[in-house]
């Protein structure tokens, strides 16, 4: 059984990260989405959110599995045995931070091996930070996140300005 994990942000989850993980789910049995917990100290959205998210646009998939981590991933990828790592890549900007990751985690623990997958040019200008900064001036999200997502950001954004 090939696994692998997909670690990310996702806050929110787009409609690149979600190619990237079908292009995966057709060279891998099993995929763990691992949530990273402490990157950010002020998420958009909260751990439990995202991986609520996650894990509803992919329940009809059993080779996908979706879990929160903290800390390093290299010690995660030890915790679950499993040591391939998928990364997406958007453009030449992305190649540099991800280069560095990889070489980090590699230097962490030998035994992990990062394989990138490049992006559909149709998601190659879409991040997570496009979807919260488009949704705060109330554009359309909706052809960049699924509907349960763009649903949570929205409602998420008008949360936050009545506080
Ligand atoms: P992180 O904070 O770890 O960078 P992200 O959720 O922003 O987490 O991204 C997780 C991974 O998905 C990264 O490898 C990133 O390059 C990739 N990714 C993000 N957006 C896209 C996209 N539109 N197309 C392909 N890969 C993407």
């Amino acid at each position: 059984m090939k696994s692998a994990i997909y670690p990310g942000s996702f806050d929110p989850i787009t409609l690149g990260h979600i190619d990237i993980i079908e292009r995966a789910s057709r060279i891998f049995d099993n995929i763990t989405i691992a949530v990273i917990q402490n990157k950010s100290k002020t998420p958009f959205f909260q751990i439990t959110e995202r991986i609520d998210q996650i894990t509803s646009i992919f329940k009809d998939n059993p080779k996908i599995k979706v879990e929160g981590f903290n800390g390093l991933l290299a010690d995660y990828a030890n915790t679950k045995k499993v040591y391939t790592i998928i990364r997406g890549l958007r453009a030449l900007t992305d190649f540099e931070y991800e280069f560095q990751m990889a070489l980090i985690n590699r230097r962490l623990n030998t035994n992990i091996d990062t394989i990138f997958l490049m992006t559909d040019e149709k998601y190659s200008y879409l991040s997570s930070s496009a979807v919260r900064e488009i949704a705060k001036h109330r554009g359309n999200i909706r052809d960049f996140v699924t509907t349960n997502v763009a649903d949570a950001v929205e409602k998420k954004i008008m949360e936050l300005k009545e506080t």
